[in-house]
């Protein structure tokens, strides 16, 4: 899933400085599931905007919803009417809702969150880094351990130097990812796959290439 973090009140709040009427809106999908944009953090956030705001002598009209999904036009399209009524949106979305929000409506869309990575639940309250979506993916022949999300280098071929006892050398907190594959691959009795050179990769399939786009023509209209 896609993970995020709520920005800083203060921040919030100097965004919205020049208006008073505002549509607060979460999705139900995976920043619902990191708990930073459902519908509970859409009320909270919305009861601390409105009590800063009356602090500083300013009552904020502050509408609150949350969409199925706020990637999807689909779902972003119900809002039309609450939109309509408001000075600006606070979207709680991903960026990528934020910015579906954003070619919709000619409103101000402002983000709530920071966008942080791909990644899984490692335990109650906890996310870490999985994929960094570099369109080739190469868990195949990694023990089904990324080597360009979980390793700090990127390195096709591991480990670097830096690595010891299992630790990446950027911090203690981290482990090897080249250590955690070599680990992985032992215990599948595939440690072939480890002394295969792995080519250096092709970054045109990942961001490296510019704005990526998937065309499904079965699918498209
Ligand atoms: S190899 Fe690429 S697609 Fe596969 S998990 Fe890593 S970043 Fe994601
Ligand atoms: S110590 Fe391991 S995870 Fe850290 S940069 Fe080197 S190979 Fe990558």
């Amino acid at each position: 899933m896609i993970t995020a973090e709520r920005k800083p009140l203060e921040e919030l709040l100097g965004y919205i400085a020049p208006y008073s009427r505002i549509l607060l809106l979460g999705c139900n999908e995976c920043v619902t599931v990191c708990a930073a944009g459902g519908r509970k953090e859409v009320g909270l956030l919305a009861s601390a905007l409105k009590m800063a705001a009356r602090k500083s002598g300013k009552e904020l009209q502050i509408v609150e919803h949350t969409l199925e999904r706020q990637c999807d036009p689909e779902y972003v399209e119900e809002v039309a009417s609450m939109v309509a009524q408001a000075d600006a949106v606070v979207s709680m979305a991903c960026g990528c809702g934020v910015q579906q929000m954003a070619m919709r409506y000619a409103k101000p869309v402002f983000p709530a969150l920071n966008t942080k990575f791909m990644g899984g639940s490692e335990r109650q309250g906890v996310w870490d880094e999985r994929c960094a979506g570099c369109g080739n993916c190469l868990l195949g022949v990694t023990g089904g351990i990324c080597p360009i999300a979980r390793c700090a280098k990127r390195l096709m071929n591991g480990p670097c130097g830096g690595s010891a006892n299992g630790v990446c050398e950027i911090t203690p907190d981290v482990p090897c990812a080249w250590h955690l594959i070599w680990e992985r691959l032992e215990e599948l009795g595939q440690t072939e796959d480890y002394l295969e050179i792995i080519p250096a990769k092709d970054w045109k399939t990942a961001q490296g290439g510019g704005p990526r786009k998937i065309i499904r023509e079965d699918l498209a209209e």
